[in-house]
């Protein structure tokens, strides 16, 4: 497993990757092939599982140390001088004393295990017996294996095979129909698991996958639309309904078991007991997975949408949750239902779904249905875009009321118009190196907005996405002339490279010196016509905020 890694490692045509797994999983055995394929994509569990592995540089740092006997700050230089721990472990765990004789050969199922063993762990002595289940399988490695355990243990694989790729692999190698494949990953989301169903029963085994309440399916994703009169030009009539600004959730319920997971498929059932008993009380019916967005409110009287973070927060807390839940109140809209019973409904249209929904929803203060209208008016339509702004959301979703539910896909059954958020000319003023294949571009970028009184350049957020590689490159070149100072991975930049930046929204942040930070900031483009006296400034940005 260990050479296919460096292979793939040493690999960037996506074909030849599909065909090097292929060749791999075609010898696999069966048993195997779900921790294979998890693996492979740099993971340990399935991204719906709880089990998480929770290990730090910090700790792995310690364990390099411990095993090979170097002191943790030789460890980290070589972490710095490799630029990746992988290698450095690598390097580092060439000369390890051997503790036995006779050292066991390293297998898969044994990093499975002691991984399983360790995500399991809670309590007093946690980390002294996870530092005992690493350092256990880094006694066993070969020095290439454990540049790949290392990452593996990190989640920081990065061997760039896409989902894709994997599952083209499959389908070649067990000769099924692609589409089979991906509409039963869509709906276990578990390649490990699918890829034993299409090895044993072939496409009639795949054609039988069908939804399991309390695994989560892939949502359906939304295409962008310019305007109200775009998007009525493709459907009409239309379903208009509010863009509530929060977080994607599907609740399935089995009886009173209620599971709560969101769009990445995270299992966030604990995180919101209120949620899953409103979904116990007020969903008629045994079992059934319905849709909605989460969203955080000021209060339950002030039912005024509260920022991202604030729900965020309530995301990533998984201990003394009840606080919370009184501090930071959320409410639910639900706008689909794709499981009735017994019924399937993912081929049924929207609207008729929507009647459904409506029928087995018991509606309550926080527990409600989207605002909905289908028209093909288009003064009507754009008078609910206007309310829909004026209440604080981000714009509406449009959809199909003939459509069918197609997990995973950004067909066209659903589009969403959201206010445009005028474009900020920025400054880079820092930066940090790329890792694995990025290591020698820069691969984030400290963005700067100019306080028109001082005439300083505060920082306003870090912008990783919306460049091509070529562009990763290109601002690199640029900025490689006015560094100013290198501290590790981090790099201070003279600013005078401009970049025009889109972003979702812009926050309060106490991260940033302007004391704001964009949400999801991306590259427009270069912009090479422009020099440091057009960046922005402070003042223009409180300004942008108040005419939200
Ligand atoms: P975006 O994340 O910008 O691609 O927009 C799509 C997301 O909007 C969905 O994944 C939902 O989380 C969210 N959303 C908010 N309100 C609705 C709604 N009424 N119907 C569908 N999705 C919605």
């Amino acid at each position: 497993m260990a050479e296919l890694f460096q292979q793939l490692e040493k690999t960037s045509g996506r074909l030849e990757k599909t065909s090097i797994i292929s060749d791999f999983i075609s010898d696999t055995p069966v048993d195997l092939m779900p921790t294979v394929l998890l693996f492979l994509r740099g993971r340990v569990f399935p991204l719906w599982s709880e089990k998480e592995l929770g290990m730090g540089d910090k700790l792995m740092i310690k364990v390099l140390s411990n095993i090979t006997g170097a002191s943790e700050i030789h460890v980290e230089d070589k972490i710095r001088e490799k630029g990746d721990i992988g290698f450095a472990a690598e390097e580092l765990l060439v000369n390890k004393t051997q503790t036995t004789l006779f050292t066991e050969e390293l297998t898969v199922e044994k990093v499975h295990s002691n991984l399983t063993k360790l995500a399991e762990l809670s309590g007093k002595k946690s980390r002294e017996r996870k530092i005992g289940y690493i350092s256990e399988l880094l006694s066993m490695t070969k020095p290439l294996e454990s540049r790949y355990v290392v990452r593996l243990v990190l989640e920081e694989l990065r061997l760039g095979v896409g989902e894709g790729t994997v599952r083209d692999a499959i389908a070649s190698v067990f000769n099924v129909d692609a589409s089979l494949l991906e509409r039963a990953r869509s709906l276990r989301c578990d390649l490990g698991e699918v890829a034993k169903i299409a090895r044993q029963e072939g496409d009639e085994g795949l054609r039988r996958v069908s939804m399991k309440p309390g695994r989560p399916i892939e949502v359906m994703l939304a295409q962008k639309a310019e305007s109200i009169e775009d998007v009525l030009g493709k459907i009409t009539p239309a379903a208009f309904e509010i863009k509530y600004d929060g977080a994607r959730l599907q609740i399935h319920k089995m009886g009173d078991n209620i599971e709560l997971f969101t769009r990445r498929l995270e299992k966030v059932t604990k995180q919101f007991p209120e949620i899953v008993s409103a979904a116990r009380d007020n969903i008629k019916a045994s079992t059934a997975i319905v849709e909605g967005e989460l969203v955080a409110i000021q209060s339950k009287v002030d039912r005024n949408p509260r920022p991202f973070q604030d729900l965020s927060k309530r995301i990533r807390r998984k201990y003394r949750i009840n606080d919370l839940v009184e501090q930071i109140p959320v409410e639910v809209n639900l706008f689909d239902i794709v499981l009735y019973e017994e019924r399937e409904l993912l081929g049924e249209r929207f609207d008729d779904r929507r009647k459904l929904l409506e029928k087995i929803i018991n509606k309550t203060d926080s527990f409600r249905l989207s605002e909905y209208l289908v028209t093909s008016n288009l003064k009507e339509a754009d008078e609910f875009y206007q309310k829909a702004i004026k209440m604080g959301h981000e714009g509406v979703m449009v959809k199909n009321p003939g459509a069918p539910y197609q997990p995973g896909s950004r067909v066209g059954y659903m589009y969403k118009i959201k206010q445009v958020m005028e474009t900020l000319d920025l400054a880079v003023v820092g930066a940090t190196w790329g890792e694995g294949r990025r290591a020698h571009w820069m691969s984030s970028f400290l963005l700067a907005l100019r306080d028109e009184d001082t005439g300083e350049f505060l920082s306003v957020g870090r912008m990783a996405t919306g460049l091509t590689d070529k562009q990763f490159k290109e601002v690199t070149s640029l900025l490689k002339p006015l560094v100013v100072v290198e501290s590790g991975k981090e790099i201070g930049i003279k600013p005078k490279v401009v970049l025009e930046v889109a972003y979702d929204e812009i926050q309060k942040s106490q991260t940033y010196e302007s004391g704001y930070a964009l949400r999801f900031p991306r590259l427009v483009r270069i912009r090479y016509d422009k020099g440091i006296k057009d960046v922005n400034t402070l003042s223009r940005l409180k300004d942008l905020i108040t005419s939200h």
